[in-house]
């Protein structure tokens, strides 16, 4: 499982030992791939190398500086949806030509500092935005690159909280509405439209809802050209999904396969969005076993971490697979899939301790038998994991590692209960 593998039982990240370092670092931790994420990066740029590709990193999945410092290393760029994602990017190293700046409700003054870093295009979601940030350039003297995010109306058929193609979103703009607004554009002197832009969800398995708003997205570009609008950028969003369980997403290739011929003849540069895709399976979260309880029918594995630190399981019922860092002699191997009945498995929900009958990471899950104490690997943890965790329930953000061959960096430090307080203003006596 890219660069996570048992050797001797025992689980490695790269050719660092997973206990190690949750010895070292304590738990929960998420422990990145180094090698996992660059080559993925190298694999999109070369599955789409025939469109002069850039591949601008979705911040919002993983913002840890080190993967941006990594990212920037690389050549990549990014695509921020927020004034703060904007400053982790050029605090890493990371340059605003590469950048696309995308989100529902930019507000003037992140308009301002990203037309002053000279930002690579706006990803436009409204009209009012249209007109605010031509109102913020010609302010500033300033003319600002833009692309229109249209919804081609593909159904996703993915969770509804990550899906966002469709007609009635919070996101983009239908066809239709999109074609008037550009041709309102064309008077606009501080808007210069240099692309289009289509994201049309996330975790997209096959290769159909790409290859359909490839050929709307072709059409659309020959009425925004028609307008005289000169379009450079075919921005096709993000959204590659991953394998959660095993085997069930198409490759980066065989995305490409279909995508790239669809819109060679357009002469664009391609510009992408990938996020889970780069991280997800570049990273795992490591917790310990706290506790066993029994309640009625059900089996509770109590472990430190918590919904707090890894949300997808609550907020979207996602599924992670979830394994023993070390495997007992003569018990059952990592399975290959979890649904089918596991010989040598009990069921289990895998809970946090967090007063929430929603924390969980997992529920009625086949595992080994387990001790307390034990260390637990929950995979696919590398995107959308750390980015949303909070301090509910006071408890401190886990630590987060880099790992490069044997190398291991401590990349964010576990937080403190000093770092939790630090921001409230009462005086105490102390
Ligand atoms: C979230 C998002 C992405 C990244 O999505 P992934 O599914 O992680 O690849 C890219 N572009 C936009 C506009 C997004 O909102």
């Amino acid at each position: 499982m890219d660069h996570f593998h048992y050797r001797n039982r025992e689980l490695y990240c790269e050719e660092a030992r997973v206990a190690d370092i949750a010895e070292r670092f304590g738990t929960p931790v998420f422990v990145y791939s180094k090698n996992t994420i660059v080559r993925n990066l190298k694999t999109l740029n070369e599955a789409f190398a025939p469109l002069d590709p850039l591949v601008c990193y979705s911040v919002k999945a993983n913002s840890n500086l080190g993967i941006l410092k990594l990212v920037a290393e690389l050549g990549d760029g990014f695509d921020v949806v927020s004034g703060g994602e904007l400053a982790r990017v050029l605090r890493s190293g990371g340059v605003a030509e590469k950048t696309v700046f995308a989100g529902v409700g930019k507000t003037d003054s992140e308009i301002a500092s990203a037309l002053q870093a000279g930002v690579l295009m706006f990803n436009v979601e409204s009209e009012e935005e249209l007109a605010a940030i031509d109102r913020v350039a010609t302010t500033l003297g300033m003319v600002a690159p833009v692309a229109l995010r249209v919804n081609p109306d593909v159904d996703p058929k993915t969770h509804r909280y990550i899906s966002t193609g469709k007609k009635e979103s919070k996101f983009g703009m239908d066809i239709d509405r999109s074609l008037r607004l550009a041709e309102q554009a064309t008077g606009m002197a501080g808007i210069s439209m240099i692309g289009m832009h289509m994201h049309i969800r996330s975790q997209i398995t096959t290769v159909e809802p790409y290859a359909h708003a490839a050929d709307k997205g072709v059409e659309i570009i020959g009425k925004l050209r028609a307008m005289g609008h000169p379009i450079r950028w075919y921005n096709m969003g993000g959204g590659f999904g991953i394998a959660y369980r095993g085997g069930e997403s198409k490759s980066i290739e065989a995305f490409a396969e279909e995508i790239v011929p669809r819109l060679k003849p357009l002469g664009c540069r391609m510009a992408m969005e990938p996020g889970r895709v780069v991280v997800g399976n570049a990273g795992i979260l490591v917790s310990r076993v706290i506790y066993k309880k029994k309640s009625g029918d059900k089996r509770f594995l109590i472990q430190d971490a918590a919904m707090n630190d890894l949300i997808r399981p609550s907020l979207y019922e996602a599924f992670h697979k979830i394994w023993p860092v070390r495997m007992e002699e003569g018990g059952p191997d990592l399975p290959e899939n979890f649904e089918s009945e596991i010989p040598g498995t009990e069921t289990w929900d895998v809970v946090g301790p967090v007063c929430e009958s929603g924390d969980f990471l997992a529920k009625d899950r086949h595992l080994p038998e387990v001790h307390n104490q034990d260390l637990l690997a929950t995979f696919s943890a590398g995107a959308y994991g750390m980015v949303m965790a909070s301090n509910y329930n006071t408890r401190p953000r886990a630590a987060e590692v880099l790992v490069d061959g044997s190398e291991v960096q401590l990349v964010r430090r576990r937080e403190t209960f000093e770092d939790l307080i630090g921001p409230e203003l009462v005086a105490l006596e102390s």
